[in-house]
């Protein structure tokens, strides 16, 4: 069964006005378990709209969206929330991590948010360090990290909760090419050894050719 399935997904900005946008038009797309695919995409085509739609943070106009069998159209808002919360992690292509905070608390903090007992969610939070490299930098917050770095927190902090989809909107678009190239390696190994399906947007062509599959998204659907 598939962990994501979207099926005939329209959407469109400013319905209705004479600004209209039409982003989606029927765009239908499977995630099987463990299974990592690359979306790749011209800027404007609707990559984000996708990703959020698929994500939970916004809603279609038309067609279905489905997280492990499970169909969410018609949910409350709560109980979209909890899903999103519980199955899904996040990771942008900047890093949005609290600046505030250690990197080893901006792992924690979203276990606490799920009931997470603290001295559970440090552990987990040290182990994901750990498997990423920067165990050593656990107390620095994210202006003392480097832009790999931060990234590498933000993949930590995205799996914080296993989630069963990981969605990525160009994780490492933001690094030179040689960071970019080390740290998607390292995003990889972590996705592949949680065994969690992913959907990876990128513009690197390169990088996309490694993972299970890619598709492409032009003029509102994928080919
Ligand atoms: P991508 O991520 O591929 O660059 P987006 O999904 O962000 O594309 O946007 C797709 C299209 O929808 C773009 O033409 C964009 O300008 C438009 N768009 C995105 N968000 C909005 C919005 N809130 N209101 C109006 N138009 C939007
Ligand atoms: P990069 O070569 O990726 O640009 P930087 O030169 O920013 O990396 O950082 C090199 C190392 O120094 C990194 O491991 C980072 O964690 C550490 N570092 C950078 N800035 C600070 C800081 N303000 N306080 C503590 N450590 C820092």
């Amino acid at each position: 069964e598939a962990v994501l399935d979207l099926r005939r997904i329209e959407k469109s900005y400013l319905r209705g006005t004479p600004g209209e946008v039409t982003v989606l038009t029927g765009l239908d797309l499977s995630v099987a378990p463990g299974e990592v695919v690359a979306l790749v995409a011209p800027s404007g085509a609707g990559k984000s709209t996708l990703l959020h739609i698929a994500g939970l943070l916004d809603s279609a106009d038309a067609g279905t969206v489905a997280i492990s069998g499970r169909e969410m159209t018609g949910l409350s808002d709560r109980a979209r929330t909890a899903v999103r919360r519980e199955d899904v992690g996040f990771v942008y292509q900047f890093h949005h991590l609290l600046p505030e905070f250690s990197a080893l608390e901006n792992i924690v903090l979203p276990q606490l948010a799920n009931a997470v007992p603290q001295t559970e969610a440090a552990a987990r939070a040290r182990k994901l360090l750990d498997a990423v490299g920067i165990a050593p930098r656990a107390d620095h917050r994210p202006a003392e990290l480097s832009g790999g770095e931060q990234q590498r927190v933000a993949f930590c902090r995205a799996l914080a909760n296993a989630p069963k989809l990981l969605l990525a909107d160009e994780p490492t678009g933001n690094l030179d090419p040689a960071t970019a190239e080390q740290v998607f390696g390292t995003l990889m190994e972590l996705v592949r050894d949680t065994g969690l399906s992913a959907l990876i947007a990128t513009h690197n062509l390169e990088l996309a050719a490694r993972l299970d599959r890619v598709v492409r998204l032009a003029n509102g659907r994928l080919s």
